[in-house]
């Protein structure tokens, strides 16, 4: 036998290996996940212990967030993870599109397929009747190839959705200088809208890591008002703000608006507040078992150590920040699932991801979005 023979034999041997220790790895997850052990551990969800406990980035992570909960629904997909008919990439694809009701037959459709072909069985089997709406934040590049003739292409403009007018479709607009480019330094970058539907524009802009920061720090600040909310949510509302503030200034608002009502019942001073919220970073403080702690930023809130219930004191050494899941853990813990349960709905199951900005590869919100990212 050649050396390259040989060695074609170790490689195929390994990568079997590699095929089996990922199918082992997804079912010992998905056992891990039906107990939700992350939880003991003091993680808000699977996806959490994933990226912070075993160190996979967010792109890693959620690919298997999403192949471990597939294996619970569906433990046929192992033996095809284990023999490779099946990989995680096509996994994604598969759990857009499998239900209880065509599993048989939608299963093989998905063997020995590259994840592009696999984006396309699905897209097949299940066509978007509307086109998604995405948020996908991609480096610039600052140099561009420059076409030999390029015609300077016309910014489009925001306009409102004419109905009744076909939509023209054109190309997102080029960030190359009309030729010949006027200098070095990039070209100014033109906000673009392109139309997707009568009411629907995709808009492209190009924003500095500072206005991602913001945009974030944002979400965050608004997780409570707007759970989940996506970049046009939170954007719009900050430009409802600014469209009062003006309308206010020229004197166009008719009533004042309602006095703010103090958001918590508790009456935590302000002073209080701010020092509780300064020194924790607006981070949720809830210990992990691995050292650290939970850190998430969304729906952050004030939390008695020893609770106001049991006499603890709105001060600032008694006071921290939770993450509203972490919150109703403490809460449970010193008043009991019975009691809790008589104020939430359910504990949910805790699936929120942090927003991706600046961060790239990003993860992407809600269910299973398109993933434009290897693991
Ligand atoms: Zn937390």
């Amino acid at each position: 036998m050649t050396i390259a023979r040989q060695s074609a034999a170790q490689l195929a041997d390994l990568f079997q290996r590699e095929r089996v220790a990922m199918a082992d790895f997804l079912l010992a997850l998905a056992e891990f996940d039906r107990h939700r052990l992350w939880l003991e551990l003091g993680y808000s969800s699977l996806f959490h212990f994933l990226h912070r406990d075993l160190g996979m980035s967010k792109g890693a992570a959620f690919y298997r967030k999403t192949a471990a909960e597939l294996v619970q629904k569906f433990p046929e997909v192992v033996e095809p993870l284990r023999d490779g008919r099946l990989c995680i990439t096509t996994v994604i694809e598969l759990a857009k599109v499998i239900t209880a009701e065509n599993r048989e037959d939608v299963l093989p459709r998905f063997f020995h397929r590259s994840k592009c072909e696999a984006k396309a069985v699905s897209a097949a089997l299940a066509p978007e009747e509307a086109p998604a709406r995405r948020q996908v934040v991609t480096r610039l590049r600052l140099e561009e190839p420059r076409p030999s003739a390029v015609q300077p292409v016309e910014p489009l403009r925001l306009v409102p959705g004419e109905s009744g007018s076909v939509a023209e479709s054109r190309p997102p607009v080029s960030v190359s200088a009309p030729w010949p480019a006027p200098a070095p330094a990039p070209a100014p970058q033109r906000d673009s809208a392109e139309p997707l539907t009568a009411e629907l524009r995709r808009l492209h802009i190009t924003v500095s890591s500072r206005f991602l920061e913001k945009l974030a720090a944002a979400t965050a600040a608004l997780s409570h008002t707007h759970p989940g909310g996506n970049a046009e949510e939170i954007l719009e509302a900050g430009l409802d703000l600014l469209l009062e503030r003006q309308a206010k200034r020229m004197g166009l608002v008719k009533q004042p608006r309602e006095k703010a009502r103090p958001s918590a019942p508790e009456h935590v001073p302000a002073r209080v507040r701010r020092a509780v919220w300064k020194r924790d970073g607006g981070r949720c403080q809830w210990p992990l078992e691995s050292g650290g702690v939970c850190g998430s930023t969304l729906r952050v809130e004030l939390d008695h150590i020893h609770p106001q219930a049991l006499g603890g004191q709105s001060t600032v050494g008694n006071m921290r920040l939770l993450c509203r899941m972490h919150n109703d853990l403490a809460a449970r813990r010193v008043f009991g699932e019975g009691w809790m349960d008589r104020f939430t709905q359910s504990a949910g199951r805790g699936s929120e991801l942090e927003l991706p900005f600046g961060a790239p590869p990003a993860v992407p919100r809600g269910p299973l979005p398109a993933l434009p990212l290897g693991t």
